[in-house]
């Protein structure tokens, strides 16, 4: 169905029957990966590998089940093979489904050569900074947004206590470069003793948002809505959300992995989870944000 149409159909559907309409699914196809984050958990743990049969059926179900937008992650989900078939078998077979928006979360260190979808590429700061969080990839990185098969490449940057002084330089940074489309970002979220040692929280979280905004203002393409804005800064925006699931081999989680752990959701930095309450309530600046990002 054309994408506008989808539109105009889940508007319907949510607005006039009041359903909860599912959204957005997310996969966590594999655990593997070549890098070795300090504060990412869920690498290499061995628990999340999808076979190719169950991840053509995942996909199957969460398309049956209303959701037409879709993200893969992981781990590396760029290095995801089962069954001699890779992640682009998969993104064609969700394609094929009637998916409309499809994108990859990725640490950007292998070539972003599938075709129809969208790229989101974890740079960690300035490339100095980059490079002591993820072992020296920053030069890679580039050099495959640089020869990406799309212009849709998004930056993203999870903030905590080692690249939180460098916002500025890397917005600064990464614009100048000029190849990506916008710049998106969480904030660490995990258990509050980690948020504590190594995350941003009160004050500073903050002053971090009110930067963000003003350099928004300031012309740099930080994928933030004036809606995701004030519900992040006040922390005031309903959670989990139905509509978003995100699947892993053994399960479907509601919203993401942590929806069990109410200390972790109190303090959500998923910029982006925030982006989709603001949709869902119908906020008109998180609406022309996404078409804007997406068309
Ligand atoms: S931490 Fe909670 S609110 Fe945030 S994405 Fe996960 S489940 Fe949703």
């Amino acid at each position: 169905m054309n994408r506008w149409l989808e539109h105009a159909r889940y508007a319907f559907s949510t607005l006039v029957l009041r359903r909860q309409t599912p959204y957005l699914f997310g996969m966590v196809v594999t655990d593997v990966c070549n890098l070795d984050c300090f504060y990412c958990e869920s690498k290499n743990s061995g628990g999340y590998h999808y076979s190719l049969n169950q991840a053509l059926r995942t996909l199957d179900d969460a398309y049956s089940r209303g959701h037409r937008s879709l993200y893969f992650t992981g781990g590396e989900p760029m290095l995801w093979q089962d069954a001699g078939k890779d992640l682009e078998f998969l993104v064609e077979h969700a394609r094929r489904l009637g998916f409309g928006d499809i994108f990859i979360f990725t640490n950007g260190t292998l070539p972003l050569d599938i075709a129809g979808c969208s790229y989101i590429v974890t740079i960690d700061g300035p490339q100095e900074v980059h490079d002591r969080i993820r072992s020296g990839s920053y030069e890679q990185v580039i050099d495959n947004v640089r020869h990406a098969l799309t212009p849709a490449v998004f930056a993203s940057i999870t903030f905590n206590r080692e690249n939180v002084a460098f916002c500025e330089q890397f917005v600064a940074e990464i614009s100048s470069l000029q190849l990506f489309r916008g710049i998106s970002f969480n904030l660490l979220t995990h258990w509050p003793e980690i948020v504590a040692s190594h995350g941003i929280a009160g004050e500073e979280r903050i002053q971090l948002l009110d930067l963000l905004w003003r350099l928004k203002g300031e012309g740099y393409p930080i994928a933030l809505s004036r809606a995701a804005y004030r519900a992040l800064r006040s922390n005031r925006w309903k959670r989990p959300i139905p509509q978003i699931e995100l699947g892993t081999r053994d399960r479907v989680f509601m919203c993401c992995r942590d929806v069990d752990n109410p200390e972790v959701c109190a303090t959500c930095g998923y910029a982006n989870c925030v982006e989709v309450s603001q949709i869902l309530a119908l906020k008109p600046s998180a609406l022309w944000q996404v078409m804007r990002l997406t068309t």
